[in-house]
């Protein structure tokens, strides 16, 4: 259905026609007449299927005209990127609207300056849950004329820890108001802001999938985790995005990566929460005006910010939550453009997990082989060749004629001036191309023959105190590493720990493919036994049948994600 078919103002449609809608999504479809209407509303659907607009352009058109001066419409997001985003595009509605007055509250900036615009009069006032209620104790935001209060994200706001903030607001604001409630997902404690600050609700709920995803090439590789970032590294160096963002699970890692990258020489900047707003201003400025080429964010950072059309989004770590994913890669691929979006992933679990992701977004998300360093080098001489080319049609310094001619007094060929000068230019790069491979799990993995047959011991940190069994450890390595359950020495169970013999060879990837997993419901913490380690090649480990044990493991399941192995965040 289109915009125009449905019950809004000329000068709502002009705007709208003026940002270039015409189709409805289904959230908006659905949403737009109940809020129009007045009723309380519960309105639940994917990232990035236009809910902004869904309670944005009907709070625009509620305003009463006559009330002026009074705050009518209060909107409370979780970050301030999404205040300030929000009240932009609620601003390009409102645009043949004079009487409507928007203005973002939010923490991280002057106070004063928002006390100044609530005074001129605003009657949309979009902010994060602990400014507002900052202006409301200080009596700089009135609320006693409210007539309707939007959360948007609410699973995102009690995520962030706002519940409190939000129950109090929602304390203050007058009893007959509307309420209206987005949110991507429905817990419990969403379930009770509903019941006890809504009334009668419409329940809306939409199963269509970001519009975003379809269009997105999707791929995973798998690394050992202490070659993280070199693989990105070279995913990066081989595919040569114009733009790109990178995701990573925490601050930390967002600091540490782009420290990396900016080494290799990449115009790359980071963005995260711990930085001022000033920084973070700054850094988006660059990025969007091209100056950088790489930005590495965390996913509440990035969340807020107005970034589509990268050329390529990269996963550094798997994400949290499928949402998360959505939202990440849907940075790509927008306005009918082609994405491209690449996980790593390190450890047995974490190819599971991404199994799940690519059920819950429908989407193929295909392994691949991260390129060798021949097939880098292959693909930045390509790259190079056709930049010459280009630059050999444009117009040339007069002067170079000069300049070859000297040289070539000094009996020095044409040739020889191109080779040095590309050495100089690609140099560098080749010669840095780190060497990582992919790591191939196979259904059965086996101990390699040609090992050292030594043996070591890891040591996993639940013991008896956890009610662990021996069936249960092993149960959990065999899950975890699809090795068969004989590559597996003796288990003993301390009352803290546990310890048990691996090869050594193999020693690395159990590790990451157990660290983070569940053993009987015990997140775990998996490293190698810093005792006795001993060798001895004709150890025969003594399991016979390794099939009772298949299976009956207890990782935790579900769809909540783990982040990689702890090594990675130390070590490149
Ligand atoms: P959500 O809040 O559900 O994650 P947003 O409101 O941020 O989604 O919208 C996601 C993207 O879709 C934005 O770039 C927005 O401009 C665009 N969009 C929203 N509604 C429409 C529409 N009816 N037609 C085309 N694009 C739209
Ligand atoms: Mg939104």
């Amino acid at each position: 259905m289109q915009f125009n078919e449905i019950q809004l103002s000329g000068e709502m449609l002009k705007a709208i026609d003026q940002i270039g809608y015409t189709d409805m999504t289904e959230i908006q479809e659905k949403s737009i007449p109940v809020i129009l209407s007045g009723r309380d509303i519960i309105g639940r659907s994917n990232t990035g299927t236009g809910k902004t607009a869904a309670f944005g352009i009907p709070a625009v058109e509620n305003i009463c005209r006559e009330n002026n001066g009074k705050v009518q419409t209060l909107i409370l997001c979780p970050t301030r990127e999404l205040a300030v985003q929000a009240a932009e595009e609620i601003k390009k509605y409102s645009r043949f609207m004079p009487w409507v007055k928007v203005s973002a509250v939010y923490g991280g900036s002057s106070m004063d300056r928002q006390i100044h615009e609530l005074k001129r009069g605003a009657n949309i006032v979009v902010g994060t849950p602990g400014r507002v209620m900052d202006h409301i104790r200080r009596r700089t935001l009135k609320l006693a004329d409210l007539q309707s209060i939007i959360l948007d994200e609410a699973d995102e706001m009690l995520n962030m820890g706002f519940r409190e903030d939000i129950e109090e607001i929602l304390g203050y604001v007058p009893e007959k108001r509307q309420t209206i409630l987005f949110s991507a997902t429905m817990p419990p404690e969403i379930m009770a802001i509903t019941e006890n600050f809504q009334n009668d609700p419409v329940v809306i709920k939409t199963l269509s999938k970001s519009r975003t995803v379809e269009a997105i090439d999707q791929s995973y590789y798998v690394v050992n985790s202490d070659k993280k970032a070199d693989a990105l590294y070279v995913l990066w160096l081989y595919n040569a995005p114009k733009s790109s963002m990178i995701f990573c699970n925490t601050k930390k890692m967002v600091d540490e990566l782009t420290e990396y990258l900016a080494e290799k020489g990449i115009r790359a900047e980071g963005i995260h929460g711990d930085m001022k707003q000033m920084q973070r201003t700054s850094v988006m400025k660059s990025f969007k005006s091209g100056r950088i080429s790489v930005l590495v964010a965390t996913d509440v950072a990035a969340r807020g910010i107005d970034v589509s059309g990268v050329d390529a989004v990269f996963n550094y770590d798997l994400p949290q939550d499928n949402e998360y994913y959505i939202h990440r890669i849907g940075r790509t691929g927008r306005a009918g453009k082609s994405g491209k979006a690449y996980t790593l992933l390190s450890g047995r679990k974490q190819v599971y997990s991404m199994k799940a992701v690519a059920k819950y977004t429908k989407s193929d998300i295909a392994e691949g082989k991260l390129p060798t360093r021949s097939e880098v080098a292959e693909a930045k001489l390509a790259d190079f060749a056709e930049k010459i080319s280009a630059a050999c049609k444009k117009e040339v310094l007069p002067e170079t004629d000069r300049l070859i001619e000297i040289l070539k007094e000094k009996n020095i060929s044409v040739e020889d001036i191109a080779r040095a000068l590309c050495s100089k230019r690609i140099g560098k790069d080749l010669n840095n191309i780190p060497d990582v491979q992919s790591v191939v799990y196979k259904t059965e993995r086996r101990i390699r023959r040609n090992g050292n047959g030594k043996i070591v011991k890891v040591n996993i940190n639940v013991g008896r105190k956890h009610k662990i069994a021996p069936n249960f450890i092993l149960g959990a390595l065999v899950d975890a590493t699809g090795m068969s359950g004989k590559n597996f020495g003796k288990i003993d169970i301390h009352d803290k720990y546990t310890t048990v013999e691996v090869p050594d060879a193999e020693s690395g990837f159990i590790i990451d493919s157990m660290n983070n997993s569940r053993i009987n419901g015990n997140k775990v913490t998996v490293k190698l036994y810093e005792g006795k380690s001993y060798s001895d090649k004709n150890r025969n480990y003594g399991r016979k049948n390794n099939s009772d044990y298949i299976g009956k493991n207890s990782f935790g399941g579900g769809n909540k994600y783990r982040r990689g192995s702890g090594s990675q965040k130390k070590r490149y």
